[in-house]
């Protein structure tokens, strides 16, 4: 088609893997196959409203291939191009702890895989219609939680997280019934499609599901293949069926998950729904459902109101459960390895990989060469007093390489000013730094001083090295939720300027400081900015 002739597919996944012998999206469950071949639903009127173009040239597009009609008609699920092989994945997976068994991909549909300047490629409609795996659902998607998954794919991306991309938000022109709150309050809402793009959308799930059926060929047939198509360095020097791989891949997918979750905690991302389906072994952050980015400095914070009352997946909880998905992938793939000592060891040794990462990540955002354990009581003073009062994370990690160690010598202690002024605007409550939490903070900022000072490292070098891992701009979950507001009254320019901003997330952009705010007060308590279901 005229427009995207650029895209080279190459659908390996579907060519080297067993496919359910039925086609069409009749719920089912399905047996010695990976994936239900379905297309997505025609939708009535599409029209794009943004796309990233860093995206579209992962796959070889151009601007001018974007602004096509045929851009708009291929991604909102309205017409399926010649090579493409529509598809809905079937995976299972534990949800909140619990086995849930076949899951799959409800309502996200896969293209096709493009071979781009830079490898392969995934294309995936999330939103487009009904596939097998749909169960009670509709298989589509609203523009909320659409606007929300564009928007934070990329801002991660451009922070340096590990993440599936985003190439497009498409209007469905269409309306889907949504109760918010699952309160008893159902209304219409505009539908919208997204467009995901990633290696592979391979998840822990995948692996579970085969092994849950008992499924032992089909597991290992499916676990040569990832590491074919998605791993083939570990295939360096060794032979396919070298008894040690399955370990050797265990342990890999152990190392990204750690170093994505280090940078979750760097970032103050909340994920909100760590079930082992939403898990990928590429160690990307996949399905944007209700995440939400602290804004207060809370390690019990979760933005998901489905899971209010056990918070398993709060914040500080995320490393920990990121250990029991892995947990649960080793079970599955414990046929595979056959003993279960090195698997054990492997789920130790993320631990010990995971805080390695933690503290160089700790290291580098407070300016440090590395964190000694003498640094351990810094470190614990520093999670308790930015609990001490409501303190915005992005804006206290932001501002301080503003104090420099000379401020040791200007502000004495005890003469009424102290570093904590320079940090007044992280305070949502600057009238509780007073008294014996004023002093207390003080006390940590001087003692980070005088750790700063004995570092010696020279100001402007220590500027840039800090101002490149603590972000001036994140997707603070209000400036999502006005973006939602205002392209629900039909003007998407928020996407588009909140998409801009986040592309340089540690770059000053000038006139753009009203992005990198604390949250207004009203926004506190509004469902969408401080609370989240996962209806979408
Ligand atoms: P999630 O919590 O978004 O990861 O979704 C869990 C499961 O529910 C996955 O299998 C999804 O594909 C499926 N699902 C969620 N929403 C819908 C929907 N509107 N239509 C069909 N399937 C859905
Ligand atoms: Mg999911």
């Amino acid at each position: 088609m005229a427009g995207l002739s650029a895209l080279a597919f190459d659908n390996r996944f579907t060519r080297e893997l067993p496919a359910d012998p039925i086609t069409g999206s009749a719920r089912r469950q399905i047996r010695g196959a990976l994936y239900s071949r379905v297309s997505p639903t025609p939708v009535v009127a599409p029209e794009l409203l943004a796309y990233a173009i860093e995206v579209a040239e992962l796959i070889g597009l151009s601007e001018r291939d974007c602004a096509s009609d045929a851009f708009a008609q291929v991604f909102s699920g309205n017409r399926v191009l010649a090579d493409m092989d529509p598809h809905a994945t079937c995976y299972g997976g534990h949800q909140f702890g619990n086995w849930a068994g076949q899951l799959g991909d409800g309502r996200a549909i896969n293209l096709g895989e493009v071979i781009g300047p830079d490898g392969r490629q995934t294309l995936q409609l999330k939103g487009a219609g009904p596939t097998p795996y749909a169960r009670t659902a509709d298989g589509l998607a609203v523009l909320r939680s659409s606007v929300r998954e564009f928007l934070c794919s990329e801002a991660m991306h451009h922070l340096g997280v590990p993440t599936t991309r985003a190439l497009s938000l498409a209007l469905t022109g269409e309306r889907v019934v949504r109760d918010i709150l699952y309160d008893g309050h159902p209304a219409p809402e505009p539908g919208a499609v997204v467009c995901r793009v990633a290696p592979s959308f391979t998840r822990f799930g995948h692996f579970q599901m085969l092994a849950a059926r008992g499924e032992a060929d089909l597991l290992r047939a499916f676990f040569d293949y990832t590491v074919a198509a998605d791993f083939p360095h570990l295939l360096d020097g060794r032979s396919a069926d070298d008894a040690k791989l399955p370990l050797a891949w265990f342990t890999e997918v152990c190392e990204r998950t750690a170093a994505m979750v280090a940078h979750w905690m760097r970032v103050g991302f909340v994920h909100g729904v760590m079930n082992t389906d939403n898990m990928s072994v590429l160690g990307l952050t996949i399905d944007y459902g209700p995440y939400g980015w602290l804004e207060d400095y809370d390690p019990n914070w979760t933005p998901n109101t489905t899971d209010a009352a056990g918070r398993r997946y709060r914040f500080a909880h995320q490393p920990a459960i990121a250990q029991w998905n892995l947990l649960q992938l080793a079970n599955a793939i414990y046929p595979l390895v056959g003993e279960a000592p090195p698997l054990e060891q492997a789920l130790k040794d993320f631990e010990v990989s995971y805080m390695a990462h933690w503290r160089a990540m700790m290291s580098a955002k407070l300016g440090f060469a590395s964190l000694t354990e003498a640094d351990t009581p810094l470190l614990d003073e520093l999670d308790a007093v930015l609990q001490l009062t409501e303190t915005d994370m992005t804006l206290f990690y932001r501002a301080l390489v503003d104090l420099s160690p000379d401020q040791l010598d200007q502000d004495p202690l005890g003469d009424g000013a102290g570093p904590v002024d320079r940090l007044m605007h992280a305070y949502y409550r600057p009238d509780e730094v007073a008294g014996e939490r004023r002093e207390r903070i003080d006390a940590w900022l001087r003692a980070y001083l005088m750790r700063t000072r004995q570092e010696g490292r020279p100001a402007d070098e220590r500027r840039v090295a800090m101002n490149a891992v603590n972000p001036k701009y994140v997707l603070r979950n209000y400036l999502a939720q006005l973006a939602i507001d205002k392209a629900e009254a039909g003007d998407p320019s928020l996407i588009h300027e909140l998409q801009d901003v986040l592309r340089r997330p540690y770059t000053e952009q000038s006139g753009k400081d009203q992005f990198a705010e604390k949250r207004p007060e009203w926004a506190r308590t509004r469902v969408g900015c401080s609370q989240l279901s996962c209806s979408s």
